[in-house]
């Protein structure tokens, strides 16, 4: 689904590398999963196969189900299957949340060389995966995430993923400042979106996401590399050890 190879990337601004030589394959039906201290460059990653401004790629390529992502616009690449759900999702005043969703899924529609939905058919889709999901209807009828609460973001980006339907899912700490029990609604809803022609890679830096979220793979990452790979065991290794260990393993 998700091939990286020996990706590197700088700012555009200064001449700061921040990834230096990132591999990563992710098949298609699995979920792996990104740990790694701060400032690791997680996050630079998942900006990057997105498409934001501001990083250069000096080496390596990117390629969902073999296209290469790299030299597309950012929304030729959702309309080819990406979504990432971000650590800090945007309040957008006077934009209502189903305004929102409808904009996305016919712009994507639109890319894919597909007709418009209907309001009533795209209301009816809508209305279906937030019961399956959990997610208040109310929720839908007010601007995107303005006062919402830090759970009902997160779940808002759930939401959005559930709609839109992508193939490569990238949840960025999306678990981060949330409750035990809002964190379980997004694992549920990442479970509840889990296929075999779907991938996920989840960013986190907590163990207990991976409790509820199972993934095939984890891997550390740790100054613009991935250092170290391995099963579910090795979240709990961090959450029992920390780091420390393993980067002096890597050394
Ligand atoms: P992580 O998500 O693993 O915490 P980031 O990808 O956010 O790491 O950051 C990796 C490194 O790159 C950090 O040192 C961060 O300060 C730096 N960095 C990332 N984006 C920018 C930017 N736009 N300007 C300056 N420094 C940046
Ligand atoms: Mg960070
Ligand atoms: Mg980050």
């Amino acid at each position: 689904m998700l091939e990286i190879k020996n990706l590197h990337v700088k700012l555009e601004e200064e001449d700061k590398r921040i990834l230096k030589g990132v591999d990563l394959s992710v098949e298609a039906g699995s979920v792996h999963a990104i740990m790694g201290p701060n400032g690791s460059g997680k996050s630079t990653l998942s900006y990057v196969l997105s498409g934001r401004d501001g990083y250069e790629v000096s080496e390596g390529s990117a390629t969902l189900e073999g296209a290469d992502l790299l030299g597309m616009e950012p929304e030729e690449r959702a309309a080819a299957g990406l979504f990432l759900a971000f650590q800090y999702p945007v309040e957008i005043p006077g934009v209502g949340n189903m305004t929102f969703l409808r904009t996305a899924v016919n712009a994507q529609r639109k890319a894919r060389g597909q007709d418009e939905l209907s309001a009533s058919d795209f209301l009816k889709q809508v209305r279906e995966r937030a019961k399956e999901l959990k997610i208040d209807a109310e929720m839908l009828k007010r601007s995107v995430n303005v006062g919402f609460s830090g759970g009902e973001k997160k779940r808002n980006e759930i939401l959005q993923m559930a709609v839109l339907e992508p193939k490569m899912c990238i949840l960025d700490e999306t678990d981060s400042g949330l409750d035990v029990d809002a964190m379980k609604l997004v694992a549920d809803g990442v479970n509840a979106l889990r296929d075999a022609g779907r991938a996920f890679l989840v960013i986190t830096h907590y163990q207990r996401l991976l409790d509820h979220i199972k993934p095939d793979v984890v891997h550390i990452m740790a100054d613009g590399r991935i250092v170290k790979s391995g099963g579910p065991e090795l979240a709990l290794e961090v959450e029992h050890n920390g780091y420390g260990d393993i980067l002096a393993e890597v050394e």
